[in-house]
């Protein structure tokens, strides 16, 4: 098939509201990626310690989780 959605698994019976979740689920993913992609490169935030723009990341991770 030309689909260029995931292919894994045969879903063809998923719902709007299994597509809502799988969609959420990516948004917390991406807020977490951006998260750790940040403190990967920061130098405050190696030590341990999160800085504000980490702390932004954070809450926009969890603000995400939460919707
Ligand atoms: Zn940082």
């Amino acid at each position: 098939m030309g689909s260029s959605w995931r292919s894994s698994g045969s879903g063809a019976d998923a719902g709007p509201v299994q597509q809502a979740v799988e969609a959420q689920q990516m948004r917390v993913d991406e807020a977490w990626r951006a998260y750790t992609g940040h403190t990967r490169k920061c130098t405050p935030c190696a030590t341990g310690i999160d800085c504000a723009k980490a702390q932004t990341l954070k809450a926009v991770w969890r603000a995400t989780k939460a919707t």
